[in-house]
């Protein structure tokens, strides 16, 4: 419960008052009798709302789906109610719904003692984390927002004809550290996002999957059930995941995993989730619109996780922008994307219809569209969640010029340049440098946070084709500006 914010109550407490008295007029219609339709409700809502309870109960026991366990929990409540009010005399019988009470209350207690034992217990984490037992007392939210193919302002200039300058200036007026000449590690999305999250090169993160097993899906199970996470959840934070249709970021191991936004709130929508009921019918007719409504979505998600909960929270978002299809125009107004398919990007884009103009165009728009949006979304979060640690990061560059299967045919210093920006109450020295790349930064934010002491790694780039996620083609000395690697060795440096 500490994801829901107390305003939120509300809404449902008169749903629920207002469903209860349906099913009491139903009750009674069918039954003709004030007690039995009374025992009827009474007891259909008490069953099916101890699901949780049974649901964790009776796992263990047989391993259900939650969706599986959901309809058979309604068929129980519907036979256990129909057989209490089968039962039932005229006579009213205190006792009888007395005892009922007293044995949900204490369902519920025991339910609210178990969440708070589990949201206090701090594991320490595993593997080659060194933790120093300091007691963390200040956990503030994280948000790592990834905005897929934001690339660095100078290469955006240079490689798309615009000037970023007013956004940056923008972020830099709110507190944010904006990186000059950063490179990613990767330049495709689940290569990068995977290495980001789980702090460390593919190599090393995929060592012990043979190579016969490694494929795109292994990238997708390691994003979602990823080491960031890990560390933050075992110290009490709640993980949640925006993300905005990307079909390979699937984050069912997450506390909450928000995709297209619902017009219902977070506690109504987890008391729904108990039942049959489904509420991601298709409603999209194509691509396009699916993607416009997914990017808008998200941001409204984005919007109602950013007010502080009683439960720290590290929340994970993918924006799939200002990567192609471009479907925004600056305004807000609906672009017709040129390209033929969605998800294309660099050589793939062009083969489908798009041409290196109609792409340089199509960013700008969207970039545009995306940067408000962003600015708009980073000013919520200062409002309502003045301490959150903000991290806005490309998960690579633009890709004007990536040919997806010739590293010679591929512009690697756009597509290696991507944004990189921070936000945060902590003093973070390491992060604030140039030459700070994905792999590095949550090994410096959780170092400081938690107390933990995760050496830096060596910053480096590696290009892969697209046929061979998994052949890594070192091109760090061949990017421009590439920085010196001073930081190799050391150890994130404690300021406090
Ligand atoms: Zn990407």
């Amino acid at each position: 419960m500490g994801l829901i914010p107390g305003r939120d109550v509300i809404r449902p407490a008169l749903l629920f008052l207002g469903s209860s008295v349906v099913i009491w007029i139903i009750a009674r219609l069918v039954t003709r009798n004030i007690v039995r339709s009374a025992t009827f409700t009474t007891v259909f809502l008490a069953v099916l709302f101890s699901f949780n309870f049974s649901y964790n109960l009776g796992k263990s026991v047989i391993p259900w789906e939650r969706s599986d366990f959901g309809v058979f929990w309604l068929l129980v409540s519907l036979a256990v109610a129909t057989l209490s009010a089968w039962k039932k005399s005229s006579e009213p019988s205190p006792a009888y719904l007395n005892i009922f009470a007293g044995a949900l209350g204490i369902m519920t207690l025991f339910s609210l003692a178990s969440n708070a034992l589990n949201s206090t217990s701090s594991k320490e984490p595993q593997d080659n984390l060194v933790a120093r037992h300091r007691k963390v007392s200040f956990k503030p939210d994280v948000f790592y927002i990834i905005a897929d193919g934001y690339g660095r302002s100078d290469q955006l200039k240079s490689k798309i004809g615009i000037d970023n300058s007013d956004f940056i200036n923008g972020l830099r007026s709110r507190g944010f550290f904006v990186a000059n000449a950063n490179h990613s590690n990767y330049c495709q999305t689940e290569l990068s996002i995977c290495s980001s999250l789980n702090m460390n090169y593919l190599e090393e993160v995929l060592q012990n999957i043979p190579d016969k097993d490694l494929s795109r899906e292994t990238l997708s199970n390691l994003i979602a059930d990823n080491k960031v996470a890990q560390n933050f959840k075992s110290f009490g934070y709640k993980y949640i995941a925006i993300t905005s249709g990307f079909p390979a970021l699937r984050f069912s191991s997450a506390d909450r995993w928000l995709q297209a936004h619902r017009e219902i709130n977070l506690l109504e929508e987890t008391l729904i989730a108990q039942s049959p009921v489904n509420l991601s019918s298709d409603i999209l007719r194509n691509s396009v619109e699916a993607k416009r409504y997914n990017l808008a979505s998200a941001f409204r998600n984005l919007d109602e996780v950013a007010v502080q909960s009683s439960s720290p929270r590290f929340i994970f978002v993918h924006l799939l922008a200002p990567h192609p299809a471009f479907v925004y125009n600056s305004d807000g107004t609906f672009r017709v994307s040129e390209a033929s398919g969605t998800l294309y990007d660099g050589s793939d884009y062009m083969e489908h219809g798009g041409t290196p103009e109609s792409y340089r165009i199509g960013y700008a728009e969207q970039l545009k569209w995306l940067n408000k949006e962003l600015l708009r979304t980073v000013d919520v979060i200062r409002k309502e969640n003045n301490e959150a640690i903000i991290v806005l990061q490309g998960d690579h560059g633009s890709k004007v010029g990536l040919n997806q299967n010739s590293l010679t045919k591929t512009d690697i210093d756009e597509c290696f340049s991507n944004l990189f920006a921070i936000k945060s109450p902590v003093k973070l020295p390491d992060i604030q440098k140039d030459s700070t790349t994905p792999v590095n930064i949550f090994r410096i934010i959780q170092s400081e946070l938690f107390d933990l002491r995760m050496p830096l790694l060596r910053d480096r780039s590696y290009y892969s084709t697209w046929n061979d996620p998994f052949v890594y083609n070192d091109v760090t000395n061949q990017l421009s500006s590439s920085k010196d690697l001073a930081n190799f060795g050391d150890v994130a440096r404690k300021n406090r």
